[in-house]
């Protein structure tokens, strides 16, 4: 049958979900025995979960709680920041990050990003230093490790904290040491999208048996540690406020999910390499910006595959080629809009987008494609076909 010229390459039917994550028969089994446990709340597979995960990461101490953002709000309480102290962010990130600073009393202060890598940029970090500066919060954007060597410098030279936002970058190293290690916390999440997912969840890495324990119990009412033990065989027992805490531990229904995830992480990092690479390859000739080339001495967690759209060279919009991906029936995102973009910052910090210009271009321009573990080899050569499509049309 003769198929009309303008046919998607995806029917409506078999749309292609961005971000749709893998779930094992593993997970499915284990959440199964949690709900058959009875315990469901947070519990053993917690602990246990948290044990794997700093095992994982060549951490002393993981705090596993219900959110990235969590960890972040949590770490910057934990390190005492006051109303006035100033925290050094990306402008191309995840309003979480920012909204974290918010939340924990300090004030957000953006350095841009480079714009090969697309990460804070540590020449943009040290004009932003001042009397108040109390932490640099660098982002892993991608999964590719920020010059972790030019922000530690600047942490060391200034006295700062180092707060890593590692939402994307569970696997990744820099010169072998794994990120989050690098300063005093490191914030995973486990959200829908990410490289390992619970549903929602996240986790708080440090070296800091206090502050470990301190988070632990700010993320579970400011009740004294080992709270979830009252009810055990032990014997009840009495347990004490040391903190006006807040509500986000993790639960075992959840930790059942993260612990074969988390078995699985490198299997499933070696696919989204291979997809990487069959995408790098396909798109070598087209009038696409392509990720930076990763250096050999870091470890890209490859969470998210950009292009760069510029309409001069395309000749198709950055908003229509968007449109163009679900016509194709093909799922995408975009990571991000710059922070500044966005109402809420311009009204209450009076950031403008074109004092950010890597980061605002990168968000006028990005698209993330398709690059879950996930993807069959058919799914992968859609993609592709879609890509080539959208740019020969231009
Ligand atoms: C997903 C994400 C977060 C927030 O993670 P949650 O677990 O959803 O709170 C924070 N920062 C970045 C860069 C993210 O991508």
């Amino acid at each position: 049958m003769h198929m009309p010229q303008d046919a998607p390459v995806r029917s409506k039917d078999n749309f292609l979900v961005f971000g749709s994550p893998y779930i094992g028969e593993e997970e499915i089994d284990e959440v199964v025995n949690c709900l058959r446990s009875g315990w469901i709340g947070t519990g053993p597979k917690v602990a246990k979960f948290e044990n794997n995960f700093a095992r994982y990461k060549q951490s002393q101490y993981a705090v596993a709680l219900s959110s990235c953002t969590a960890a972040l709000h949590l770490s910057m309480l934990a390190s005492g920041l006051k109303s006035g102290d100033e925290v050094i962010t990306t402008p191309l990130t995840f309003c979480a990050t920012v909204n974290a600073i918010i939340h924990s009393g300090a004030t957000p202060v953006l350095a841009d990003v480079c714009s090969e890598t697309m990460n804070i940029d540590p020449e943009q970090v040290r004009k932003k230093i001042t009397s108040r500066t109390r932490a640099i919060l660098p982002v892993h954007f991608a999964g590719r490790p920020c010059d972790m060597g030019g922000l530690v410098e600047l942490v060391q030279e200034h006295n700062l904290l180092l707060i890593e936002d590692c939402a994307h970058a569970i696997e990744s190293t820099w010169r072998g040491k794994p990120t989050g290690t690098f300063g005093q916390y490191g914030c995973f999440s486990f959200y829908a999208t990410k490289n390992v997912v619970t549903g929602e969840g996240g986790m708080l890495i440090t070296s800091d048996e206090h502050a470990a324990s301190r988070i632990k119990t700010l993320g579970l009412h400011g009740m004294s540690k080992d709270a979830w033990k009252r009810f055990s065989d032990s014997g009840y027992k009495h347990y004490f406020v040391t903190d006006a805490g807040f509500k986000c531990n993790m639960t075992d229904l959840q930790a059942s999910l993260g612990l074969h995830q988390l078995e699985r992480v490198e299997r499933c990092w070696v696919r989204r390499q291979e997809i990487w690479e069959k995408y790098n390859d396909a798109f070598s000739a087209l009038p696409l910006t392509l990720p930076a080339d990763v250096p050999d001495y870091m470890r890209h967690a490859y969470h998210l595959y950009t292009i760069l759209v510029d309409e001069e060279r395309v000749g198709i919009s950055r908003d229509k080629m968007l449109g163009a991906f679900t016509e194709e029936g093909i799922g995408v995102g975009v990571h991000y809009l710059s922070i500044p973009e966005h109402p809420f910052y311009q009204q209450t910090f009076g950031w403008r987008p074109e004092d950010y210009p890597n980061a605002m271009r990168i968000g006028r321009q990005t698209i993330s494609l398709p690059l879950s573990v996930k993807l069959t080899d058919d799914d992968v050569n859609d993609v592709i076909c879609a890509v080539r499509k959208i740019c020969r049309r231009g």
